[in-house]
């Protein structure tokens, strides 16, 4: 599987706002980036007043923070400084309410304005954030309620009735619930108490290890986490928006992310406002016509998504494209799951410029490898790590993590702990948080190799390796050479236990609209597979789905594939995206 080298030329390299990758890793120290952050009037750090305050305070209140896409295609514009007064009203709202610094404030809404201004007011107010995604079902909104300790909720009338009601008595710590529009027993109007609320209110003063975000893991591979992070985090928020997402004053950003995972908080909310940029954020789903408009319309120059709206885009086909003028873009990424490489040709080929890939976890709060704005991409890599993290691939034996030298060698990857955006713990799995960290390399859970060059290629969850008859083999690897295959809309690949080869690769497949499932082109599958990766590799088996099992934020579960292949119990599914099989 060769795909061509996308190299950029020296114009494009120098225009980035990292033009030599080297020079910059040399050079950087955390100090020094920390450097770059305000910091409060009267000292210490807070999150908030580096995505508002910093930039009404250096006259830039004028320009458009957030341009809200409503599901009818309505737009509204909201400044820096109206995002700034609106934010603190939801302050003062959360401090008439009782809510002081270390509260834990939830909310459960769509993509709406109130989601960020609650999201930034909570933050001035001190109070511990955290987002749920908005189609969660009852029971995992309570477990990650209970777990948080929730003390206050914004969320919609709609939402309240559905979700919330039948569960209020089982959260005996909630006391305030705040609702978006409407009224009901028990809660309160948040549009009332921020029009009587004050538009001043003085930013909480933190210290940068208080806490300040809660986000749950996508659940891919089982139980989700609740993961902690703290205040200066905010400093890896912002240089790799800059680094890694290309992000300047003044652009016009669109992160497709949901806050409700932490892309969209990270970088759906924290690093673009901290940079200055536009963001637009659409309320509507996923809907090709809608999302090439939005790209052309409104404008975009930095685009960040996931593989399988990519995916998706691809499986329209090129037609969906056509009457659209891309010419505003100037970089485009993509995280949340690995980028086929075919992925990234498409990109190449119908915007002129790559998708670049990157990798991080909800644990490493930010980016941590990735594929540059100035940098050689090689499509299926990752790309390299972020000026300030050390990377390596480990090899765990016994009860040691011992970095593997040579290209080109499975192994676990791991980073060396230190960055401002890294993990405080695992809500109430302190033994499990402990678990993560051996040697002095934190470990990530997922295999990768390095390639001579420094570029780092995923190949699989740890749990997801398949051994077939002596070889390991990356479910990636196998995923990538199929959708290769023009049919192949998607692919999910699993090891399934075999007599003789210990296990056997076995793939499912989903086809591109027009492609009917035959024997015929199973058989014309299983030789393309044949041929790409040889026998030993190539999956013995292929079976049709009309869809893979994804998580809500997008990512196969293969783990999933594998229990019902196995007939085992489906473990926790509260974050599976209805499959239709
Ligand atoms: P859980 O930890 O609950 O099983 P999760 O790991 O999917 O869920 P997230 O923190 O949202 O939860 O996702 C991080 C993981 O997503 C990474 O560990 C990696 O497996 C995968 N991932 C993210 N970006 C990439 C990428 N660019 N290439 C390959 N895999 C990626
Ligand atoms: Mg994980």
């Amino acid at each position: 599987m060769h795909y061509t080298e996308i190299t950029k030329t020296d114009v494009t390299a120098k225009a980035a706002n990292m033009s030599d990758y080297d020079t910059t890793c040399t050079d950087f120290s955390w100090n020094d980036a920390r450097k770059l952050i305000d910091g409060l009037p009267d000292g210490g750090i807070n999150i908030a007043h580096e995505a508002l305050e910093r930039h009404v305070n250096a006259g830039h209140g004028a320009q458009i923070a957030l341009r809200w896409i409503a599901k009818n295609g309505d737009c509204t514009d909201f400044s820096y400084r109206e995002m700034s007064k609106l934010s603190n009203r939801f302050a003062n709202v959360l401090r008439s309410s009782g809510l002081e610094k270390g509260a834990r404030v939830y909310s459960l809404l769509g993509r709406t304005p109130e989601l960020y201004v609650a999201a930034l007011g909570a933050l001035k107010a001190g109070c511990i954030f955290c987002p749920l995604f908005s189609a969660f079902g009852p029971e995992p909104i309570h477990s990650r309620m209970e777990i948080g300790g929730a003390n206050a909720l914004v969320t919609s009338s709609r939402l309240y009735n559905r979700k919330i009601k039948a569960l209020r008595d089982r959260l005996p710590e909630m006391n305030t619930v705040l609702l978006t529009d409407g009224m009901i027993d028990g809660c309160d109007s948040l549009a009332a108490l921020m029009n009587a609320a004050s538009d001043d209110f003085r930013t909480e003063r933190m210290e940068l290890e208080d806490k300040a975000l809660l986000h749950f893991t996508s659940g891919t591979t089982g139980k989700p986490k609740g993961v902690v992070h703290v205040h200066e985090a905010v400093v890896a928020h912002h240089i790799t928006g800059r680094f890694a997402l290309d992000l300047k004053p003044g652009d016009r950003y669109w992160c497709t992310a949901d806050p409700g995972w932490v892309t969209g908080t990270s970088y759906g909310i924290i690093a673009p406002l901290t940079n200055r940029v536009t963001m637009i954020v659409d309320e509507g789903e996923f809907d090709v016509t809608r999302w090439y408009q939005i790209l052309a319309d409104e404008a975009i120059n930095v685009w960040y998504t996931a593989p399988t709206a990519i995916r998706m885009l691809m499986k329209a086909g090129r037609e969906a494209a056509r009457s659209h003028d891309f010419k505003s873009l100037r970089f485009m990424a993509s995280v949340g799951e690995p980028l086929n490489p075919e992925a990234v040709a498409w990109g190449n080929d119908l915007f002129g410029m790559p998708f670049h890939d990157n990798w991080w976890q909800t644990e490493t709060g930010g980016i941590m490898i990735a594929n540059f704005a100035s940098m050689t991409v090689k499509p299926g890599s990752m790309g390299k790590p972020l000026p300030g993290i050390t990377a390596g691939i480990v090899e765990l034996t016994g009860n040691h993590a011992t970095e593997v030298a040579e290209p080109m060698t499975i192994g676990e990857l791991a980073l060396r702990p230190g960055w401002p955006s890294m993990m405080r713990g695992y809500l109430h799995e302190e033994e499990r948080y402990a678990k993560c960290f051996l040697d002095g390399w934190y470990l990530s859970g997922d295999l990768a190799m390095r390639d001579a060059d420094g570029y780092f290629w995923f190949v699989g969850r740890s749990n997801d390796l398949i051994k077939s008859s002596g070889h390991l083999i990356g479910p990636f690897e196998v995923e990538s050479a199929l959708m290769e295959h023009e049919a192949v809309a998607e692919v999910g690949v699993i090891g399934v236990p075999d007599e003789t080869a210990g296990e056997r690769v076995k793939a499912y497949v989903a086809l591109k609209p027009g492609y009917k499932t035959s024997d015929a082109l199973l058989l014309e599958l299983l030789g393309h597979a044949r041929k790409k990766l040889g026998p030993a590799v190539a999956p013995k088996e292929i079976v049709f789905r009309k869809n893979l099992p994804k998580t809500r934020s997008g990512k196969i579960m293969r783990r999933l594939l594998k229990a019902r292949e196995l007939g085992l119990p489906e473990g926790d599914i509260s974050t599976l995206e209805s499959d239709e099989q």
